[in-house]
């Protein structure tokens, strides 16, 4: 096995007036997240396997190592007085045994709750939230019993996101030779889409919460790929949708921002298809469209500042810049309504989301 490394890349002096937050994962959500707490004058502590983490570029401090590291865990821990997580697929017994000596927020066995597709789905119809018809898949013979789940799509049931480990079936003829049986699969039942919103709330304490108005998605290639706020919806999809939201969070227990995505079928129903226990993608356009942005109050929440009314000051749009995208804004002279996020990712690759674009209307 790879020898983990630990290295400390990026140091500023840290002073203890506010907490220190530590976040597990280094991507474009923790720098953002970081951005944010700058301003609250909060100091940031990255921790990320890849030595090429954006988010070192925005935080204080970057500490840089295997997860299953303990000595690494150890150090991180050590410098944190709280930490929190921008990824969901972080091995529960990590972020347990932090949560002995700090507080993680949201709390480990939410995301443990969320991490797997079926529990989550369980969790959802037990409180009477609609999801679509799903099964849990162990081999083929499982697709076939539960054919009348089809046109359907086989997911794992963890680590999937942005469409990886994903297989369209349309029917038993069509089963796929190369799926990998050694993991476990849902099977959904494949919804036919009017449109897919998403829902971004953060929860302060007990029926204490700012939610953003719905934001409309447009998905290509299973990538989110433009975002609208207020997603154009009647007030009944409206209200189920945030309702549904609130009840969420306040069963979970839930403190900090989440993000419910749903789908609206052609008949006007409306579906919850996933909980992310975290600041959402969909939801960077806050940063423009309102007063506090979901990262802001994502903080605020899991630091336990002050809740602020949120506000919409904006209408906005948000334009996810994937692959090459990226190429065409690095030069360009921008309209004063046009807002332009660069993550500075090492390597621009294929379906990589290297920025984005917020324009307010
Ligand atoms: P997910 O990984 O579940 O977030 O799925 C990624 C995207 O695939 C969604 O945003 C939808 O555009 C599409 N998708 C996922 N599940 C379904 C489904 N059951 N029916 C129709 N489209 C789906």
């Amino acid at each position: 096995m790879e020898k983990p490394t630990i290295k400390i890349c990026y140091e500023k002096t840290i002073i203890m007036s506010k907490p220190i937050l530590g976040i597990i994962g280094g991507g474009q959500l923790g720098s953002l997240l970081s951005v944010a707490a700058k301003k609250l004058g909060i100091k940031t502590i990255i921790l990320s396997d890849d030595p090429d983490a954006p988010a070192q570029y925005f935080a204080d401090v970057f500490i840089c190592g295997n997860y299953h590291d303990k000595k690494n865990i150890n150090d991180f821990t050590k410098l944190v007085d709280i930490v929190t997580y921008e990824f969901e697929n972080i091995p529960f017994e990590i972020l347990d045994s932090i949560h002995k000596t700090k507080n993680i927020l949201p709390k480990p066995e939410i995301n443990k709750l969320i991490q797997n597709r079926i529990s989550e789905k369980k969790f959802l119809n037990s409180n009477k939230i609609q999801t679509t018809k799903y099964s849990l898949i162990k081999d083929k013979n499982d697709i076939i019993e539960n054919k009348n789940l089809l046109p359907g799509l086989l997911k794992t049931t963890t680590l999937g996101y942005d469409g990886k480990g994903q297989f369209k079936i349309n029917n038993i003829n069509e089963i796929d030779d190369n799926i990998d049986f050694s993991k476990e699969y849902i099977l959904e039942k494949f919804v036919d889409l009017q449109k897919e919103i998403s829902l971004v709330i953060t929860r302060f304490d007990k029926n204490q919460y700012e939610i953003y108005n719905p934001i409309e998605n447009i998905h290509e290639n299973q990538i989110l790929k433009y975002s609208t706020i207020p997603a154009d919806i009647s007030e009944d999809i409206k209200k189920q949708a945030i309702k549904w939201a609130e009840y969420i969070a306040e069963k979970l227990n839930y403190i900090g921002t989440l993000c419910v995505e749903y789908f609206i079928d052609t008949n006007n129903n409306l579906y919850a298809n996933e909980i992310a226990p975290r600041v959402h993608n969909s939801g960077h356009l806050t940063i423009n469209a309102y007063n506090i942005s979901q990262f802001e109050n994502h903080i605020r929440a899991v630091c336990n500042f002050k809740k602020i009314e949120t506000k919409q000051l904006y209408n906005a749009r948000m334009i996810n810049l994937i692959g090459e995208d990226i190429l065409e804004y690095r030069n360009k002279k921008l309209d004063k309504n046009v807002f332009f996020y660069d993550y500075l990712k090492k390597e621009i690759k294929n379906k990589r989301k290297m920025g984005h674009v917020t324009i307010i209307e």
